[in-house]
């Protein structure tokens, strides 16, 4: 028999940003539907940030005997009980798991519907048998790996964010297509919990990150025993008949080669999650990349919006969040809202880790010819010496004038070190405000406060400031 529910809000997709929205709005009271199919929290509590992060954290633990040396510490090379690793990776998500529950959210008002929501018209929206009718929809249904059409691919068992996570053996040669973050990230985990690693990237390694910063993460997994080749055009996937490898075909500027392995993990981007949704029916416009959506993340449909990974913008889990509390501001107070994508950080948690914010540095100076970049080298602070974590710099852009444009970090900490920048953005701050903290020391909290400083450097040879300081000298 159908039902039909009629909330104030109706929310589609319980990662991220479809949590974000339930949770506030249910904490104004107003009555909120939300549907999932899969499981409660999305891909980054399932698939994605998690698991990514505690097969790091497994992964950084292994790697602690190969640098004890450095500090007088002799250890034997580990034991790497790869079954054991997954329970772990496993027991983190558990942990996590009960905030985004269906125990948890119904506790706070929400009523979950649990199943696949598809648009019947532009007011309504079906799941099974049952009807939505809500005042406004959200739609945050994420993304899903993207599959390129390569020959043989769907002949071999390949691994993807989805199924990596589930495996109980190591592999033994894990080849990756696909250099981005996740294929980055996922790389340097393996090779340290003792896999052989090959990583096969059509273009640059973390295209879309600075050079600089992305050249220092290439050579730190080259010198760890990754394999990356840069500009290699998959072509063909096949099995060997006689064993269970797989061997992947790929053409460099010069030459075809071949290299084979036991697994293969295919890391080539995401697709938006909208071909079940029947978005044509309500009205919503959508391209390859994802939902099209304003800078009021609101749908060619004035009744929906729609936030994170399905609007093919920048995908992480906290611009899904910022997204999904943006829009309850719109939905409950009917403020305008705009979504700025400058002012979120992007991070890649390999060691060194790499984050940034803001312009890079090509369209800085597009747009501002006379714009400075200041630098300054983990290898001048203390505390990265004390941790022998020297490897790594911050560069951070701004007008003439000192106004932060933008910011880049790689090296340790750098994700939580960004966020200050974050700040300075988002406040429209000056290199003057950034000189005006006094970090603690030792920390590397003092590599921002270094690079401030040295937009003055230039002030220290000034002949005025100099002859100044003379004058001021004679009055005793
Ligand atoms: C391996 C990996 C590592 C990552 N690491 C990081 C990281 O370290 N930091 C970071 O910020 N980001 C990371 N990300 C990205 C992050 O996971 C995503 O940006 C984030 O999950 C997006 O949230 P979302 O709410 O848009 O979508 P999702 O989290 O994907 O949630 C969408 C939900 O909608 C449901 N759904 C889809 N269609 C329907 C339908 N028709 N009806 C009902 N339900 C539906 C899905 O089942 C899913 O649960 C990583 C991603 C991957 C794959």
């Amino acid at each position: 028999m159908s039902e039909t529910l009629t909330p104030d809000i109706c929310v589609i997709g319980a990662g991220s940003g479809g949590l974000t929205v339930a949770a506030v709005a249910a904490g104004f009271g107003v009555s909120v539907v939300l549907i999932e199919r899969d499981k409660m929290g999305g891909d980054c509590l399932n698939v994605g940030c998690v698991p990514s992060k505690a097969l790091l954290a497994a992964g950084k633990h292994a790697a602690m005997a190969s640098k004890a040396g450095r500090f007088g510490i002799q250890m034997s090379q580990p034991m790497i009980d790869f079954g054991k690793v997954h329970d772990h990776v496993h027991d983190v998500i558990a942990s996590i798991a009960p905030n985004d529950s269906v125990e948890r959210f119904e506790a706070m008002g929400v009523k979950v519907v649990k199943g696949e929501a598809s648009f019947v018209n532009k007011n309504t929206v079906k799941v099974g048998d049952t009807l939505i009718k809500a005042r406004r929809y959200v739609i945050a249904t994420g993304s899903r790996p993207a599959i390129p059409p390569i020959e043989g691919l769907q002949d071999v068992n390949y691994l993807t964010n989805e199924t990596i996570f589930d495996l109980m053996d190591a592999p033994h040669h894990l080849m990756i297509i696909g250099g981005g973050p996740i294929g980055m990230e996922l790389a340097q985990a393996h090779r340290r919990l003792g896999c052989q690693v090959t990583v096969l990237e059509a273009g640059d390694i973390l295209g879309r990150e600075d050079r600089e910063a992305a050249r220092l993460v290439r050579d730190t997994l080259t010198s760890e025993g990754v394999t990356i080749i840069e500009k290699a055009k998959v072509q063909k996937v096949k099995k060997v008949d006689s064993d269970r490898d797989i061997i992947v075909a790929y053409e460099t500027e010069d030459a075809q080669h071949e290299v084979s392995g036991s697994h293969l993990l295919v890391a080539t981007g995401r697709a938006p999650n909208i071909e079940t949704m029947n978005l044509d029916a309500a009205g919503i416009r959508s391209e390859k990349s994802g939902i099209r959506v304003n800078k009021g993340l609101r749908t060619s449909n004035k009744k929906v919006y729609a936030v994170g990974d399905v609007t093919g913008g920048l995908q992480f889990t906290h611009v899904a969040g910022y997204q999904g509390s943006l829009v309850t501001r719109a939905l409950l107070f009917r403020l305008p809202i705009k979504y700025d994508p400058q002012l979120m950080p992007r991070t890649t948690y390999t060691e060194p880790e790499v984050a940034s914010i803001g312009l890079d540095e090509e369209s800085v100076f597009q747009q501002h010819k006379d714009a400075k970049i200041l630098r300054w080298s983990y290898h001048e602070n203390d505390r990265a010496q004390a941790e022998r974590t020297t490897e790594g710099f911050i560069k951070v852009f701004t007008t003439a004038k000192g106004k932060i444009l933008g910011a880049v970090i790689v090296g340790a900490q750098a994700g939580d070190m960004i966020a200050l920048w974050a700040l300075a953005l988002a406040k429209g701050m000056t290199v003057r405000d950034l000189t005006s903290i006094t970090p603690a020391y030792p920390t590397l909290a003092e590599i921002s406060k270094r690079a401030a400083v040295e937009f003055y450097r230039p002030t220290l040879t000034n002949p005025k400031v100099r002859k100044l300081i003379g004058w001021l000298r004679k009055l005793g």
